[in-house]
């Protein structure tokens, strides 16, 4: 079969200055081209091209079988227009006499909103791999047919929306094969590669759709992370790698593997990954920094204790104080990720918040307003509260806080204030585009942001 995997443009489209190579839809391509197929993977996001230009993004005629469309699946950077180019996609390839299916978290949670105008034949939901390949090799796509694939939703003949059981056993991620980085031009992206060593939570953090989407954590094994690091270096003069887990570090057995594997071979290269404070482990971040680990990103959301049992991060502030010194002690580069309007929040816990954001002061600082995430406990528990699916939407959520309109956002503006006396102030993606400009402004590249951060600031081996 011939297929194109595309990852739709962001509406708006994504800044220059954050975007990296869309590992999500580089492994879902990988996959399919293991299984046999032809595939080309089309970036309409980098190449800045709107849904409209679907056609002219394929560069030539070919005829193709099917479409895969990957829209807010690993990465979280698809705002909520891109679901209108997702379908607009559709729309054109299906015109092209191609099958189309779409995965990522619309698919899995609200298929009906991709489905309704019948140009996508399938949604998969959750993991993408199990529904692939059972699409692939059947010969039957008639309602029949796809009522024996399982993890999939789809419009049958008579109008309705069927999803099939869902074989709930995990996608064996030794499977996978080591992502093909030639279908994209890497060198479009920012300075740091990716990588996926693992997926899913043991964690249940309540704003968070990970443990519902992609099921408690599995790591692949130590070395065919190692293998990836050492391609990463061979084919493509890897610098900087960035591990796009939700949480890397859950294993420790695991990445102290992996810290073994890259210093017996003596890889050198700077490291970074996504991990959480509860199961931090001094003698681990030791190994991993000893491997070429620089940076790390802790979500803290919260300076409050109240706040942090309520969304279940199982740590107390003081835990996760002490936790971001030491990490920073043995060497690490550390953003911390807040949360400003968590639900119940009263003044005195923001305050709290921000007292600790300023005590802390590392080197990057996210500060977030809540989105509820389909999947999510928070999305079930405030069913009307109007949200953004997209993580960095910069509007404080009305009526879940405690507190009065603007006061979130007053005390956010005084916190950045004070910020600003260390740390350069970001409101704006593209202004990671020009990194002199930005250097100019904070010599270390100490960072406090109200949008997308970029990966891979100030940190090498
Ligand atoms: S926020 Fe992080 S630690 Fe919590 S469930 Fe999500 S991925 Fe896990």
């Amino acid at each position: 079969m011939k297929v194109k995997v595309i990852n739709p443009p962001n509406d708006p489209f994504s800044s220059r200055g954050i975007l990296i190579e869309p590992i999500d839809a580089l492994n879902v391509a990988s996959f399919i081209a293991g299984l046999g197929h032809e595939v080309e993977l089309v970036d309409m996001d980098i190449r800045r091209m709107p849904a409209n230009d679907y056609t002219r993004a394929l560069r030539g005629g070919a005829a193709y079988d099917l479409a895969v469309i990957v829209h807010d699946y690993h990465i979280p950077l698809h705002q909520d227009g891109a679901l209108a180019s997702v379908k607009e996609i559709a729309r054109q390839a299906k015109a092209h006499g191609a099958a189309v299916v779409a995965g990522g978290k619309a698919a899995t949670y609200r298929p009906e909103k991709l489905l309704d105008d019948g140009c996508i034949r399938a949604a998969i939901q959750h993991e993408m791999e199990p529904a692939l390949e059972s699409l692939l090799l059947a010969d039957d796509w008639t309602d029949a047919g796809l009522r024996d694939v399982s993890g999939i939703a789809f419009r049958s003949a008579d109008g309705n929306i069927v999803s099939s059981s869902r074989d709930k056993t995990a996608f064996d991620l030794a499977r996978l094969p080591i992502p093909d980085r030639g279908l994209v031009a890497l060198g479009e992206y920012i300075d740091v590669r990716t990588i996926l060593s693992s997926r899913g939570c043991h964690m249940t953090c309540g704003f968070c759709h990970v443990p519902g989407f992609w099921g408690g954590w599995r790591g692949r094994s130590a070395a065919s992370v190692v293998h990836e690091i050492e391609t990463l270096l061979a084919q493509h003069g890897a610098k900087k790698i960035l591990f796009l887990d939700d949480n890397a570090t859950v294993s420790k057995k695991r990445m102290k593997e992996i810290c073994r594997g890259v210093r017996e071979r003596g890889i050198r290269v700077a490291m970074g990954c996504l991990g959480s404070l509860s199961l931090y482990d001094r003698g681990m971040m030791e190994d991993m920094y000893a491997a070429g680990f620089r940076w790390i990103h802790y979500g803290v959301e919260s300076g409050d204790d109240g706040q942090l049992g309520a969304i279940h991060k199982k740590i107390s502030a003081s835990e996760a104080r002490r936790i971001v010194a030491e990490t920073r002690g043995i060497g690490f580069r550390v953003r911390t990720s807040w949360i400003m309007d968590l639900p119940d929040a009263t003044e005195d816990q923001l305050k709290r918040t921000a007292d600790m954001i300023l005590e802390t002061r590392t080197e990057e600082i996210r500060l977030h307003h809540l989105a509820l995430r389909m999947g999510s406990r928070f999305y079930d528990d405030y069913p009307a509260q109007p949200s953004s699916q997209y993580i960095h939407h910069g509007r404080q959520n009305q009526n879940l806080s405690r507190m009065e309109d603007g006061r979130v956002a007053d005390i956010v503006s005084a916190l950045t204030r004070e910020l600003a006396s260390s740390h350069a102030v970001v409101t704006n993606p593209d202004e990671f585009i020009d990194m002199d400009a930005l250097q100019s402004r904070s010599r270390n590249l100490q960072i406090a942001s109200l949008c997308p951060l970029r990966y891979g600031l100030g940190w090498q081996a």
